[in-house]
């Protein structure tokens, strides 16, 4: 594949493995183990099982009829936010706890901002009977408390990351050093395509589902699999990397990337990393980050947890810099109202890190009979208090 990872673990000048030594034989294990484990015939059938009667996949790919002719085009919504636990995080997680059940560990970390992972990772160890312990910033423990009280109910133990912004990056810290300190029986389930090599891989393929569902659902509904445009939102970009995969290689095939430019790309308070960000590394792999000039991480800002994040994975950063995809920015303001759009044009409340894809259809050209592909992330339950603070319901 032209913008796939290569044997060392690059996408072109991003990706590797910059850990420290003691995580080295964790990141081994992985690296030597993770294709054959998911090559594996009985690996593809428990993942497509439970991706099917579990997760209730196919999501939808749903032809949004009053979004068509207010834009002028067709829009589809590829539907991640009917998967089970709300959004399309449980597809990463259920691959990995099944590469973790065959690698003999014992005990699952993870790192959360939105929650949506860490509901995500505690509803698959739920369902395995494994241990589960999850980190979040304490600030986003206060924002998304209902997410909080979900991954206690099922079973995990959630602990407050108080360092820094206290955030999903300060979260992200805690379980690596969580998992230096407990090699050999802790697997630590990363939540997006970030971190060393081989995880951007990993969940890439674990999200590609989302793109290779699309494309047979495009041909059902259009007659061509292949669409003019695909949308998605970017915090680590995840989503956004499934939803691009199976199209990576059909350059006609316009891929845009939005971030969450928070008050204002210029305001000091943002989260858009390719217009803020230079090339350094971040949690493990070589990639764009917001840093200062002595290359300390800069604290990010976005209404929406899930976006609240300095860098973006390396293959995104690969794709920007060979120009494959489009990277753009939206504000809290034009999300929220995005959000409020889609509600009450299509009876759909979205999550508000979706909801800045959906912006950005404000900001385009379309040919009357152009077909967009929108990823709809994850459902809004999550952020109704967000919503209501804003609108004064
Ligand atoms: C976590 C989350 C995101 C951002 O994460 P990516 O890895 O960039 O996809 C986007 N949307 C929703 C609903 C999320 O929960």
């Amino acid at each position: 594949m032209r913008y796939g990872v290569n044997e060392q673990g690059y996408y072109g000048d991003f990706g590797g493995a910059y850990i420290p030594e003691m995580l080295y034989p964790n990141v081994e294990e992985l690296r030597q183990q993770y294709l054959n484990i998911l090559n594996d015939e009985g690996f593809k059938a428990e993942f497509n099982r439970l991706l099917k009667d579990y997760v209730g996949r196919p999501s939808p790919l749903y032809y949004a009829k009053r979004y068509s002719e207010k834009y002028g085009a067709n829009i589809f919504l590829k539907r991640e936010d009917l998967n089970h636990t709300g959004s399309h995080k449980i597809n990463n997680a259920i691959g990995q706890i099944l590469l973790a059940e065959r690698l003999g560990k014992k005990r699952i970390i993870a790192e959360t901002g939105a929650g949506q992972h860490g509901v995500a990772t505690a509803t698959v160890c739920a369902l395995k009977g494994i241990e589960c312990v999850v980190y979040m910033g304490e600030i986003d423990i206060q924002r998304q408390a209902p997410n909080v009280a979900r991954m206690k109910m099922l079973g995990a133990k959630v602990v407050p990351a108080t360092s820094g912004s206290k955030t999903l990056k300060d979260a992200t810290n805690e379980a690596m050093r969580d998992w230096i300190n407990n090699p050999v029986d802790t697997h630590y389930i990363i939540g997006s395509v970030v971190g060393p090599y081989p995880y951007p891989e990993m969940v890439a393929r674990f999200q590609s589902i989302i793109s290779e569902e699309t494309k047979n659902q495009l041909l059902e509904q259009t007659g061509k699999e292949l669409p003019d445009y695909v949308l998605a939102c970017v915090g680590g970009g995840s989503n956004a990397m499934g939803m691009f995969y199976h199209f990576l290689d059909d350059e006609a095939v316009k891929l845009i990337a939005v971030e969450a430019a928070g008050k204002g790309v210029d305001s000091g308070h943002s989260a858009a990393t390719t217009s803020l960000g230079k090339e350094g590394v971040l949690h493990g792999s070589r990639t764009i980050l917001m840093q200062t000039e002595d290359g300390q991480v800069v604290e990010p800002y976005s209404i929406s947890a899930g976006l609240d994040y300095p860098g973006i994975g390396p293959q995104h950063a690969h794709l920007y810099k060979a120009k494959r995809a489009q990277y753009v920015s939206i504000t809290d303001d034009e999300a929220l109202q995005a959000g409020l759009l889609l509600s009450q044009t299509e009876g759909i409340i979205p999550a508000i890190e979706s909801a800045h894809a959906f912006a950005y259809l404000e900001k385009m050209q379309f040919k009357k009979d152009d077909n967009v592909v929108i990823c709809l992330s994850g459902r809004g339950d999550k952020d109704l208090d967000t919503y209501i603070k804003y609108f004064k319901y």
